[in-house]
């Protein structure tokens, strides 16, 4: 008869600190369980090894930290020399904005853009937009699949204008649907064959659809979140142009609401009882070079009745799919017909104030149109180096008489 081979407390010598230690029976098993080896050293210095390993993590997170932080403070370092040397070099009058006046209100027009909502603390990038869609949304899908951009949330307006067609405006996609619901059946009915083109074109209707609806309700639960209110001299009557969907100027700075502008919109002004429509898109004609890209291989089908039914349907969704456009294109020159009172009057301006905008091209027609009705004085802040980039183009462009540059 063999001896079962029972578990005894096993009398052992701690590596570390040279002292005997038991494991216990229940530790044997415990070990042996996991797989392990028996321990080779005593309780205390098992947990002091702990201790230091978590230690030694925690000093590499620090680390790693640090060099990000450090990394981030010489692009900024980097970019803030970069800033002093061209502003250096400019033979543009600079003021701080501490040192701005605005003597004379009721011939100043101060024009805001996002940055100006930015500087009071309010959350309102298009990247504090992304994160209020969820991670799995067919909204997010079909926005990071049709939108033909890397940088999709950087430039929102820009990429709407980069919906690529090509994707589900072809032949092989069409034909699929076609297929789907039965079209090719003889007993087809007309509304099978409108059913697979709007299936295979949802992309041109859900996206500005859906992105109304959720832009409009996040523009909602805007705050302002600093008790900063940098622009001291903002009282009176000045009139405001504003881009911004938000009332800050008014709250924040006393703007007489009578004298703002909302051009694309304000989400608490009511038209005829509804909410007024908040005005977001690309510049015209973006859409042509999209539609360029898409070729519409000849057809395959030799089969006349299914040739017939594959251009109905490519004709059919190409004519809907134009939707897209009419829904994402911003129309400056309605836009600006519509507030044809605001800008006539602004014949009387001799000062204006740029706070916090981006000057991007798809706003150029505005600015035409005030430098068409006034002959100003220009202030126009900037706080990136690429805002002064694009400041001095804009500058360039509209061909301004005389400016002074502040940072914000
Ligand atoms: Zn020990």
């Amino acid at each position: 008869m063999g001896k079962v081979k029972k578990f005894e407390p096993i009398s052992a010598i701690c590596k570390d600190c040279g002292r005997d230690f038991i494991i216990t029976v229940e530790e044997q098993k415990r070990f042996k369980s996991l797989g392990f080896e028996l321990p080779k050293r005593c309780c205390e210095c098992r947990k002091k090894r702990k201790e230091e390993k978590r230690i030694a993590e925690a000093k590499i997170k620090e680390k790693q930290e640090t060099l990000e932080n450090e990394k981030r403070q010489k692009k900024w370092e980097k970019e803030e020399k970069a800033i002093e040397r061209l502003t250096k070099k400019l033979p543009i009058p600079q003021i701080s904005i501490k040192d701005m006046a605005l003597e004379n209100p009721s011939e100043s027009l101060v024009i805001i853009g996002n940055g100006f909502d930015l500087m009071h603390g309010v959350e309102s990038s298009y990247w504090d937009f992304q994160k209020t869609i969820g991670k799995n949304t067919s909204f997010r899908f079909y926005m990071e699949t049709y939108l033909d951009t890397s940088d999709l949330w950087s430039n929102l307006e820009e990429s709407l204008g980069k919906l690529n067609y090509s994707i589900f405006l072809n032949s092989d996609i069409i034909d699929m649907w076609l297929d789907n619901f039965g079209v090719y059946n003889p007993d087809a009915q007309a509304a099978d064959f409108f059913a697979a083109v709007e299936t295979a074109i949802a992309p041109t209707f859900e996206i500005p659809r859906e992105l109304k609806q959720r832009f409009k309700k996040w523009i909602k639960t805007l705050v302002v979140q600093s008790d900063g209110r940098p622009f001291s001299m903002l009282h009176g009557d000045y009139k405001v142009l504003s881009f911004n969907y938000t009332e800050f100027i008014e709250t924040l700075y006393g703007a007489k609401s009578n004298n703002v502008c909302y051009i694309h919109g304000c989400r608490k002004n009511r038209n005829n009882g509804r909410p007024s429509e908040l005005i977001l898109g690309h510049r015209p004609g973006m859409e042509e070079e999209q539609w360029d890209k898409v070729r519409l291989k000849p057809f395959k089908f030799k089969d006349p009745y299914k040739r017939y039914i594959m251009e109905s349907a490519l004709e059919t969704a190409a004519r809907e799919a134009a939707w897209y456009e009419e829904e994402t294109t911003k129309k400056c020159s309605d836009i600006i017909k519509k507030h044809r009172s605001f800008f006539d009057e602004l014949t009387t301006i001799k000062y204006i104030f740029v706070i916090g905008h981006s000057l991007s091209e798809v706003d150029y027609p505005y600015f035409e149109e005030i430098c068409k009705k006034t002959n100003a004085k220009w202030y126009i802040g900037y706080h990136s180096l690429d805002d002064l980039k694009r400041l001095l183009s804009f500058a360039d462009k509209m061909n301004l008489r005389e400016i002074t540059i502040f940072r914000s």
